[in-house]
């Protein structure tokens, strides 16, 4: 049998590897990915962490959990009376898995369309000569010029605290929980703790997050996590700062968790479920990497260059298992970046101008650098924002929670980052995200027509306010 050849190999079918795979096919290369993640039927589930794990299946959760939170607590002031709801948690979770297959179909599809060869199973590195790597995917044996890394993360264990995924969940069990818990704790305050502790809220748990640094959301504009701080302990969510965990101890029926709290008093809680979400560390387990001298760095993550490039000759990485924010966008990103340098093209990817974004409810969602860091950095800056209550189509929504911050240089004007909390903010940010890409100043989007009634228009007007000169407020 002939060992099948190939321009360019990705190992990893996330949003990095699977985007990767594509862009290089639609380069003209002759293109394969290997991914090893299994559906409940043992059969390929590609879509990496994202989709079977990640972004998809919780927003689909949040989607439900709001749902239902809209119908207990917003419909009455629409006149609608919707009385004794109630949560079927098994369907909610079964739309959730066909959201997700929907998503693992769709990139098998993608696949088939691109002529990408796709191999189910497990990836890694048998040698190098002649130019070429050798390499296992999932049974075969296969060679190429090309390899893209795409083997994304895993979540970080706390020491003393395994996954059981029964009691103690990673972001996995967090979002399998078959009945609505009495009390959860989750252990870490980032974007998956607040996700996942949201979702669980808005169903009627009771939740606590119990989070280790003394600052909540450190790394969001100082006044958008006053906001959010403010807005979640109205919604019943318990946060607890500058805490030290000790020990974690799980029965078949509660989990104990012991704590000093900020004030250095000893604290014990007892929870039905614990989520533990304190980041994530990137995955090289399987990949062979000793074979052909793959470097690491002292985190574990795979060393790349501004390129995406490793050490070795031809072998390329992307997303998670590499530096930078670990979010599928930025992935994706990465991955086409890679694909059009392997083509001799520019790829080029933006670090300045990623966006981020929290979907809680309200959503938060920013681009560029904090008010703080500004501070830190010596720079002169604007500040304009205007609130969400004084937007016509958010008290239509009934949703007039939050604000639109803009920060521009003081002497340019050039905005520097944008900051929403609110509705539609994940949505609400592009807008941003293109202004900033394209250099704009505050003023460029002040003199934009924006639709009416839109919350975009809130938008409109921080931009304004970055001059002193709103309309509506
Ligand atoms: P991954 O998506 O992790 O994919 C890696 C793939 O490689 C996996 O399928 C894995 O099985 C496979 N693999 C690994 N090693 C091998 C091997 N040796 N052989 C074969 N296959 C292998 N990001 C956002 O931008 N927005 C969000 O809303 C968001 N929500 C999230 C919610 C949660 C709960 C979590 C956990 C994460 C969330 N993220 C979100 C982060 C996002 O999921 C990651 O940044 C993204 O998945 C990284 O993509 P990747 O391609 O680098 O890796």
């Amino acid at each position: 049998m002939t060992t099948k050849q190939f321009d360019v190999l990705v190992i990893g079918g996330g949003p990095g590897g699977y985007i990767a795979a594509i862009r290089a096919a639609q380069l003209g290369f002759n293109v394969a990915c290997v991914d090893e993640w299994k559906n409940e039927k043992g059969g390929p589930a590609p879509g990496g962490t994202c989709t079977n794990v990640g972004c998809i299946p919780s927003k689909a959760l949040l989607q439900s959990s709001e749902h239902f939170d809209h119908a207990n607590h917003h419909f009455a002031e629409h006149g609608i009376s919707a009385d004794n709801v109630k949560m079927d948690v098994a369907k909610m979770l079964a739309r959730k898995d066909m959201v997700v297959k929907q998503n693992n179909d769709g990139i098998l599809y993608l696949f088939k369309k691109n002529k990408v060869t796709f191999f189910h199973g497990r990836g890694s590195f048998v040698g190098a000569k002649d130019g070429l790597y050798e390499l296992k995917a999932g049974e075969e044996t296969v060679l190429a010029k090309h390899v893209i890394l795409a083997t994304g993360s895993n979540a970080r264990q706390l020491p003393g605290a395994a996954f059981d995924e029964e009691m103690i969940l990673s972001n996995d069990g967090a979002l399998r929980i078959g009945a609505v818990p009495k009390k959860l704790g989750v252990i870490g305050s980032g974007v998956i703790g607040l996700e996942m502790g949201s979702v669980w809220r808005r169903l009627g748990a009771d939740v606590t997050v119990l989070e280790g640094l003394p600052t909540f959301l450190g790394a969001v504009d100082e006044g958008v996590a006053k906001e959010a701080a403010k807005l979640f302990k109205k919604q019943g969510l318990k946060i607890e700062l500058g805490v030290k965990i000790g020990e974690v101890k799980a029965s078949k029926k509660s989990v104990s968790v012991s704590y000093t709290d900020a004030k250095g008093a000893e604290q014990k809680a007892e929870f039905d479920k614990l989520i533990i979400s304190i980041g994530r560390v990137a995955n090289t387990i399987g990949l062979n990497a000793e074979a052909v001298g793959l470097k690491l760095d002292e985190r574990g993550a795979i060393e790349v260059d501004g390129d995406c490039k490793t050490n070795l000759a031809n072998v390329w990485a992307v997303g998670d298992v590499v530096r930078g924010p670990m979010l599928a966008h930025k992935a994706e990103e990465e991955g086409v970046a890679v694909a059009e340098r392997i083509a001799g093209q520019h790829g080029h990817v933006n670090f300045n101008t990623i966006p981020w974004v929290i979907y809680t409810s309200p959503e938060i969602a920013w681009v560029g650098r904090t008010e703080q860091q500004l501070k830190a950095d010596g720079v002169a800056y604007k500040a304009g924002q205007f609130p969400f209550m004084a937007n016509g189509r958010a008290r239509a929504l009934g949703d007039t929670n939050g604000f639109v911050k803009f920060l521009a240089d003081a002497t340019t004007d050039e905005i520097l980052g944008v900051h929403i909390i609110g509705p539609f903010a994940s949505e609400l940010i592009s807008e941003a995200v293109v202004a900033m890409e394209f250099k704009a100043s505050a003023e460029d989007i002040a003199r934009i027509c924006h639709a009416h009634p839109s919350l975009s228009e809130a938008t409109k007007e921080a931009a304004l306010a970055v001059d002193k000169r709103t309309l509506n407020f």
